[in-house]
């Protein structure tokens, strides 16, 4: 009897000794960082702080003071010398896989070299101070969970995996004597997937959940960079549409569906898609329904507006590219003009790769800037707390649910830049050779203030 009096009491004191000794007391000293001197812009403000410290503690962001804080033994102390701290930034739209034309990993190299250069990529999107990527397709989902587990370095990954198309879709990249219903080149790599009908749409969305993408993408519509689809085809039923909205929900995530003009778009929003991608060639009718259904738009400004409105220079386009890429040029002033008059959430995403767009992902902010005259503080919300705020669509997909990102908080992710100047009244503040410190999850991945800039 006593015996086992005893062993309840040893049960009960093991069952209750979790409560009495906090994670905090039995943890080791995480690692801090004390950002002294800076101003900062939160992710959401219409203005900087005043001259204030942020300590990083872990991969968390412990405590904002305005003035000067004292370090903790041990603490990396960085003196921001009066410069700009601000949510590291997040690109909504990148193809971390694709570095040239979308078919390079079959015709010039292979696999092996297309996971090389997405290695050297990643790393300098840190550089580029961008520390989080919504991958918009191709086969990302297993390097997302190598950078996932710390095998190497790369901004938080949010993969959509291999892209969903039909036949003759926009990511059908067979040739033109493929028989109907080819898949191999696409689905071998896990780049895509063809699918005409529920079933195969069904399976594809499942496969890529399985490998860990955090949301799905589909192609609604005529593209640019591809060679079967005119601009103004509409792709996917809508019943294939609803298809691939009803494995994401069964997820508990999302559907982003690649579109430009008024009946994909439309469709699509029928269906249940909440983001679209590019936008480019729609009505205002088409933008007050996004509106109405709380549906975001993810767009890019130099691949429309810059890029496009001289595609010649486009050395990996054909003749039909180039007068798609002309007409997308066309409407995408407009379509922006719209989305700021109706206020809908906007995020934004280069789609910007090769030798010469990769290394340059922050034009993008600054072309909304320059050449749509938007203001910068909603420039940079578009690829800070706007972005988080779609990116937490993926509800239970997301990998990263202890902090917020893309806001300077108590308890967000440290997930940070330090910039020269003040990207709120100057935005070019936010490109490259600006960034001096980047952050992410609390680990200093580039620090330059001892070059004198
Ligand atoms: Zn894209």
């Amino acid at each position: 009897m006593l015996r086992t009096l005893t062993l309840v009491i040893a049960v009960a004191a093991i069952a209750i000794s979790p409560v009495l000794v906090s994670a905090d007391e039995k943890a080791e000293a995480k690692p801090e960082i004390l950002f002294q001197n800076v101003r900062v812009w939160d992710g959401l403000s219409e203005k900087l702080s005043e001259i204030s410290s942020v300590r990083v503690v872990g991969n968390k962001i412990a405590e904002i003071t305005v003035g000067k804080a004292k370090a903790s033994p041990g603490a990396t102390v960085i003196d921001g010398g009066g410069r700009t701290l601000l949510p590291g930034l997040i690109d909504m739209h990148s193809h971390l896989v694709i570095h040239e034309g979308m078919v390079d990993g079959r015709t010039n190299y292979d696999q092996m070299t297309m996971g090389a250069l997405t290695a050297h990529r990643m790393v300098d999107y840190l550089q580029q101070g961008f520390t989080t990527a919504r991958d918009a397709g191709g086969n990302l989902l297993g390097i997302a969970k190598a950078v996932n587990n710390g095998r190497f370095p790369g901004p938080r990954l949010f993969p959509s995996g291999g892209f969903l198309s039909q036949t003759g879709g926009h990511a059908d990249t067979g040739f033109f004597n493929d028989q109907p219903g080819s898949k191999d080149n696409l689905e071998t790599n896990g780049f895509g997937y063809i699918c005409d009908g529920r079933a195969d749409v069904l399976r594809a969305a499942r496969q890529n959940f399985r490998a860990g993408a955090t949301q799905i993408k589909i192609m609604g519509g005529g593209g640019v960079a591809s060679e079967f689809d005119p601009i103004h085809a509409t792709q996917f039923t809508i019943d294939e549409m609803k298809a691939a909205v009803e494995i994401a929900e069964d997820y508990g995530s999302y559907v982003l569906v690649h579109a430009y003009h008024d009946r994909s778009v439309q469709r699509a929003i029928k269906a249940g898609v909440r983001c679209i991608e590019h936008n480019f060639l729609v009505s205002e009718e088409t933008i007050k329904m996004m509106k109405e259904y709380g549906v975001a738009l993810s767009a890019q400004v130099v691949m429309s507006v810059v890029a496009f409105a001289n595609p010649e220079e486009i050395t990996f386009f054909s003749a039909d590219q180039k007068a798609k890429a002309r007409k997308v040029n066309a409407g995408a002033v407009q379509m922006f003009e719209w989305a700021r008059k109706h206020k809908l959430l906007t995020v934004t995403g280069g789609d910007m790769f090769g030798v010469d767009y990769g290394p340059r992902q922050a034009d993008n902010l600054i072309a909304f800037v320059e050449l749509l005259k938007w203001p910068p503080v909603e420039v940079l919300k578009t690829a800070t707390s706007n972005a988080a705020t779609v990116l937490s669509w993926s509800g239970d997909m997301n990998p990263y649910k202890e902090g917020k990102l893309g806001v300077i908080q108590k308890d967000a992710y440290a997930d940070v830049i330090l910039v020269n100047g003040n990207p709120l009244e100057d935005i070019k503040m936010v490109g490259r050779d600006n960034v001096r410190v980047v952050v992410k999850d609390g680990k200093i991945y580039k620090n330059n203030l001892a070059d004198s800039k």
